[in-house]
């Protein structure tokens, strides 16, 4: 009676997959879970009653406790080139505990992301630290309200008992909400260590789960691996339009749902430089901001490899239809991304000076290492005064031409403001932004800094007198700015 109070409407498809895809999980308990924060808005959404939620019962299934009714929990296989290496792979700290149908009838997967160990966890400890999956939260309910394709997050609750890296720390547990968690490293998954009718189990799965439009047509895996192209480059350019670095957009981390997954050691862009890296692992600067959209063509030449012997009987021909089906995929990434930035700076319609106008003030931006975010909010609201920026002669040479293109144009400059105002956001969630927030929670279990910064993250267009007071630069001591992954 409990349980149905909560709203849970669980199902199970994925385990109707071969067995190789997936490996039982039994609970794993945790001491003593306690709820952190819970995220009401998406909890309605999904049909979940929130005060259920906060029950006891209803935070020992967030602590894998517990299991819901209905609940089938699993941890997922797949496989995936990390930094260009293939590896084999699985949930080694995550456990999908359904598939939860919406009100709406959508089909959504609830996964538990430090659940424990799991046959895939290797040497790991199956745990996950507080501070990072606060991280998760903030940053991915940010991209959301970015309206940028992501899992999302309804909760994290802490463990009670403490995990180990470098210090001791508290063990928590974020309940991740998504499309699905297939990968593309799933399908690699499928091609090194399934058979043909794994390989094509799982492409039928995902099919039907995301791209239904295609079951009937005869080119179908063909047909798949198109739509995902556009999904893909439709996700990369508004990470580009935002300054959203992932980075480490290994093929374990690019869904086939187009959504955004995996915010280990990702952050936001604050100076114009395309070769911006923030995780600390990533020396190379493979997944560099720049970098972003050849690595995602990388990804899905991966993903293409894996479905060949679905596309043609004779391989040399698969490989021909495959590379003719990505070649698309520049080109895709670019009119999305063009079209974004047109919006960016106001434009209604295309110009052929636009592409030079676009590339201008990007190498502008880069040259006077200006605020990508600022620098757009300030031509948004014609904040001249708050830019160093507007007092280089060559970007007032550049500002002239703008206003000329603008004037060009039918709407009016105010519906110029109102397009670019829909296209700019305010505010971002900045480094050291989301670092004060989590200091507080961790440190002195103080959740207020994360609320508020919560709060002006969940409107990020709104452009309030609040939102203005979070765009503000990080302190040069701040100075390069590192991510971690995995703790
Ligand atoms: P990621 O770098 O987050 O994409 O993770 C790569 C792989 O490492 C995934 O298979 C994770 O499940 C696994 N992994 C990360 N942290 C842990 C951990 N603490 N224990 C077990 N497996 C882990
Ligand atoms: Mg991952
Ligand atoms: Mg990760």
């Amino acid at each position: 009676e409990e349980i149905n109070k909560i709203g849970w409407n669980l199902e199970n498809s994925y385990s109707t997959l071969p067995k190789t895809f997936f490996a039982p999980i039994q609970p794993n308990p945790v001491q003593s879970p306690k709820l952190i924060i819970l995220n009401e808005s998406l909890a309605e959404s999904l049909g979940l009653n929130p005060s259920g939620l906060k029950s006891e019962e209803g935070i020992a299934a967030f602590a894998g406790n517990q299991f819901p009714e209905g609940a089938a929990s699993l941890a997922q296989a797949y496989a995936g080139h990390q930094f260009g290496h293939f590896a084999r792979l699985g949930d080694g700290r995550a456990l999908l505990i359904g598939e939860q149908i919406t009100p709406q009838g959508n089909r959504v997967d609830i996964q538990l992301k430090g659940s424990g160990r799991t046959p895939y966890s290797r040497g790991g400890d199956g745990r996950a630290a507080l501070g990072p999956m606060l991280r998760e939260y903030i940053i991915s309910e940010a991209m959301h309200a970015l309206g940028i394709p992501t899992t999302r997050s309804l909760a994290v609750v802490t463990t009670g008992e403490s995990v180990i890296r470098e210090t001791e720390l508290s063990g928590a547990i974020v309940t991740r909400v998504a499309a699905s968690h297939l990968r593309v490293g799933t399908f690699e998954y499928a091609a090194q260590f399934g058979t043909f009718d794994d390989l094509k189990a799982l492409a039928d799965y995902a099919i039907k789960r995301h791209y239904p439009e295609v079951e009937e047509n005869e080119d179908r895996y063909l047909n798949l691996f198109k739509e995902l192209i556009k999904r893909q480059a439709s996700l990369i350019a508004k990470w580009q339009l935002v300054g959203f670095i992932h980075g480490v957009m290994n093929t374990d981390n690019m869904t086939i749902s187009g959504e955004t997954i995996d915010y280990g050691p990702c952050a936001f862009m604050d100076t114009y430089d395309t070769a911006t890296v923030f995780s600390s692992i990533d020396v190379q600067g493979r997944y560099a901001f720049g970098n972003q959209p050849s690595i995602g063509g990388w990804n899905l030449a991966r993903f293409a490899e894996s479905i060949l012997p679905l596309l043609h009987e004779d391989q040399e021909k698969a490989v021909e239809i495959a590379q003719e089906a990505i070649s698309d995929f520049g080109k895709l990434f670019y009119i999305n991304w063009f079209s974004g930035m047109r919006a960016k700076l106001g434009f209604f319609n295309g110009e052929d000076e636009d592409e030079s106008l676009i590339e201008d003030l990007l190498q502008l931006m880069n040259k006077h290492r200006a605020d990508y975010t600022n620098t757009f909010r300030a031509l948004t609201f014609d904040k001249t005064e708050e830019l160093k920026l507007f007092s280089v002669p060559e970007f007032m040479k550049w500002h002239e031409k703008w206003q000329t293109r603008l004037s060009r144009q039918a709407e009016s400059k105010a519906d110029s403001k109102e397009l670019m105002k829909k296209n700019n956001p305010a505010v971002i969630p900045r480094n050291h932004r989301v670092e004060d927030a989590l200091k507080a929670a961790v440190e002195n279990d103080d959740y207020s800094v994360m609320e508020k910064l919560l709060n002006v993250l969940s409107d990020p267009y709104a452009h309030t007198p609040e939102q203005d007071k979070y765009t503000d630069l990080p302190p040069e001591s701040d100075r390069p700015y590192r991510t971690f992954c995995g703790t």
